[in-house]
């Protein structure tokens, strides 16, 4: 077979693409190498997601259970040598296969994790909430910046593509001026879990599933909120569930433009989330929403348009999606879409929510 020269230079240019950005084409070395720091539910998650990414790669576990951790090792094919306890977590320093670690920690730990892999030298993809508190957030986005790593916090909603195309509609004036926007999410706890100790969560449902809504609010109305009314209570009052924090906590933020948002979340009373847009013209609602999949959404809008879909992607595509966008960042040095501010912008609201209904955090 012979090559005519305009192939010739095709396939050499191809090769460059390759090589400027690895995905389809990238050796296992031009993968972003992450160690992941807590091997719980979410890790899970995020692990299946990377092993089906273009540009990520399982390079090294951090956990407090050997035996757990080497099971997954060798599923994801991790050598023994790169399995670290927490205490041991500073040598993943001299690690070469790790560029990145993804901290999927109890929300208290991981200021302290992201400012110890940022000292090593390691970009961070952290998961929600950020912290536990805005100063928190704050040591760790100087800590990156000291250390001249990439910080990202997982807002998976922020990279699935049917709430992107909501907030387009919401953008381009599809159904008209937002006046009005609510959402709710929460779910029956287990008891005894971290999510019930203060000193581990942070706080109630807001830090966990809140967030969630308040992120929403802020998405659909392009708006940051500058006022904030909220009531918590408890039904279950001896619930040993509730003794650290409320059951659930209803809020109002207020946004420049003169919008309301209503928003709950709750530890005790079953939430499916979901979101609810309203404007001049119409309406964006989507629910189920803030799950790995079937995310959906409905409305009707300018002219009579009527919209019903479904994301028929199945998870883990949306932490294949976040791992990507994040590989892409570091590979490219770019800055991530959901940096360290956007983490902190969320813990000053979250601080003012509780603040509002007389919650000392
Ligand atoms: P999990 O309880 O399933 O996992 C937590 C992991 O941390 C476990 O492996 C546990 O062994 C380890 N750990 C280390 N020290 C611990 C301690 N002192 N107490 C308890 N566990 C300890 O929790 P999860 O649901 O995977 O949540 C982890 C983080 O991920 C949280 O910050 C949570 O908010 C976040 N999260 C994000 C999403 C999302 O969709 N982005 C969903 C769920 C959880």
């Amino acid at each position: 077979m012979t090559w005519t020269r305009r192939e010739f230079t095709k396939l050499g240019a191809m090769g460059t693409a390759a090589m400027a950005v690895p995905g389809a084409f990238a050796q296992a070395e031009q993968r972003v190498g992450f160690a992941v720091i807590g091997l719980g539910v979410i890790a899970d998650h995020f692990m299946r997601g990377a092993r089906q990414s273009q540009h990520c790669r399982i390079t090294a576990l951090v956990s407090g259970h050997r035996d757990k951790a080497e099971r997954i090792a060798a599923e994801y094919g991790v050598p023994k040598e790169s399995i670290y306890s927490y205490e041991e977590f500073d040598r993943i320093r001299d690690n070469k296969a790790v560029q990145a670690v993804y901290v999927a920690l109890p929300n208290s730990m991981h200021a302290e994790y992201t400012i110890r892999a940022a000292k090593a030298g390691k970009h961070v993809f952290c998961e929600k909430p950020m912290a536990v508190s805005s100063a928190e957030c704050r040591q760790m986005i100087d800590a990156c910046k000291a250390a001249n790593v990439k910080l990202m916090i997982a807002y998976r909603m922020q990279y699935e593509p049917l709430t992107l195309k909501c907030i387009d509609l919401v953008k381009t004036g599809q159904i008209g001026t937002v006046g009005a926007f609510e959402s709710q999410f929460g779910f029956n706890i287990q008891p005894g879990v971290w999510r019930t100790k203060k000193a581990l969560a942070g706080g109630g449902s807001v830090f966990d599933v809140g967030i969630y809504s308040l992120q929403a609010a802020r998405l659909f109305t392009g708006e940051e909120p500058v006022e904030f009314k909220a009531y918590a209570g408890t039904v279950h009052k001896d619930d040993p569930r509730f003794a650290e924090m409320e059951e659930s906590i209803e809020w109002t933020m207020k946004f420049p433009s003169g919008v309301v948002a209503s928003c709950a979340s709750s530890y005790g009373a079953q939430m499916e989330g979901f979101m609810r847009v309203h404007g001049v013209n119409g309406m964006i609602e989507m629910g189920p929403t803030f799950g790995y999949d079937g995310t959906t959404m409905k409305g009707r809008g300018k002219g009579g348009v009527r919209w019903d879909e479904v994301n028929s992607e199945k998870d883990p595509k949306q932490f294949e999606r976040e791992a990507d966008h994040f590989a892409e960042c570091v590979l490219n040095n770019r800055e991530p879409k959901t940096p360290g501010e956007e983490g902190l912008r969320d813990l000053t609201y979250v601080e003012k929510i509780y603040e509002a209904a007389g919650i000392k955090l």
